[in-house]
């Protein structure tokens, strides 16, 4: 089976996982786990801030960072399609008690004018404080409902310079800012240089098995480490899952180039394929969104699905397939042509049912 529904079901490699077996370990709750410790200084130092906490998931990066920002009742800004607003099970609002306050992206992207006007007050005449606090602006390179799309990196200097105008904190959500840095040239630290604090994944494209950190400024990861603890996040001898993260973040990124160069390669071979939709402008990294003209998304996907190639649907007519370290270019000409025979059969029945030979 060719798996494209995620880069989260990529899985840890045999030298990883030698790494993992042979990680020292120690109650990382007491901060004893010297293989944490040296995840959290190596994720810091490339991210370019003074110290990262290592937790279980995005979501909990994400979610500790809200709550360390903000106090309850006030307002978060975010994409609206941001995975922290819409693909975290209301978790801002659950476990912050803040509410969000959705940007008019254009796939993920926003302008610098988009939140200034969401921190515009109402009428001229509206005294202040009359308005819940704005406190966070949110930002996510690569963004995932997006389609992978990578920020441009003027758009965001430009929307940092509005938001601190306005006197908010800066969160980004860099679950795939690996895959951002590969695509755009500019290192992490670079990308990650206007935010007060940044999550990132390891279990994705950099294939570790599961985990993710928050990096940041001493005192806000020191913050959000106190709700990591409370949102039930202390997870002891982690040094075990660690390992397979530090063991990918010094053998795994570079490799990216690889996913994005497949997934470019499946996009450009749908895009002469008659039947399927996409715009080969928006596959900048691993993740590739189409459209199937031919026949109801779901009853492609199960087609394919039949044939040997996972993959998932987005709405009616949507499909995403997402590359990772699992698949490699002979896999992706398996699955071009996996999508070129179903659609092919289902032409070809249609046609038979529209002009059968008499
Ligand atoms: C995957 C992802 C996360 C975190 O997801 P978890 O499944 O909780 O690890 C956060 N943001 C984005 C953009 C993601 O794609």
């Amino acid at each position: 089976m060719i798996d494209l529904r995620s880069d989260t079901v990529s899985k840890p490699t045999e030298a990883m996982r030698r790494a993992m077996a042979e990680a020292e370990v120690g109650d990382d709750v007491y901060r004893d786990d010297p293989t944490v410790r040296a995840l959290e200084d190596r994720t810091a130092a490339i991210l370019g801030k003074e110290d990262a906490c290592y937790m279980p998931t995005g979501t909990m990066t994400n979610q500790t960072a809200i709550r360390a920002h903000t106090e309850p009742g006030d307002v978060v800004l975010a994409d609206v399609q941001g995975h922290v607003a819409v693909l975290e099970k209301g978790a801002p609002a659950a476990l912050s008690g803040v509410t969000m306050r959705a940007l008019p992206g254009d796939h993920g992207i926003f302008s610098g004018e988009d939140v200034a006007a969401a921190c515009a007050p109402p009428h001229k005449f509206s005294p202040q404080g009359v308005q819940p606090p704005l406190k966070l602006l949110c930002v996510e390179n690569t963004h995932n409902l997006g389609g992978g799309t990578v920020w441009p990196p003027a758009a965001l200097i430009e929307v940092a310079a509005v938001a601190r105008r306005h006197g908010l904190a800066l969160h980004l959500d860099g679950a795939r800012l690996w895959n951002a840095a590969v695509a755009s040239g500019l290192d992490e630290a670079e990308l990650a240089r206007p935010f007060d604090s940044v999550s990132v994944c390891f279990s994705k494209g950099l294939g570790a098995p599961m985990g993710s950190a928050l990096a940041g400024s001493a005192d806000i990861v020191a913050r959000a480490r106190r709700f990591k603890a409370l949102f039930g996040g202390g997870f002891r001898q982690a040094g075990i899952v660690a390992a397979g993260a530090l063991y990918a973040l010094e053998h795994h990124r570079q490799r990216l180039a690889e996913d994005h160069a497949n997934a470019r390669r499946f996009a450009e071979a749908l895009d002469l394929q008659a039947g399927i939709a996409i715009d080969l402008e928006t596959v900048e990294t691993n993740i590739v969104r189409f459209r199937v003209i031919a026949m109801p998304a779901a009853d492609f996907v199960e087609r394919c699905f039949e044939a040997g190639l996972s993959m998932l649907t987005s709405g009616a007519d949507g499909v995403r397939a997402v590359f990772h370290l699992g698949v490699d270019a002979p896999d992706t000409d398996r699955a071009i042509n996996i999508v070129r025979e179903v659609i092919l059969a289902e032409l070809t029945a249609r046609l038979d049912a529209e002009a059968p030979l008499v």
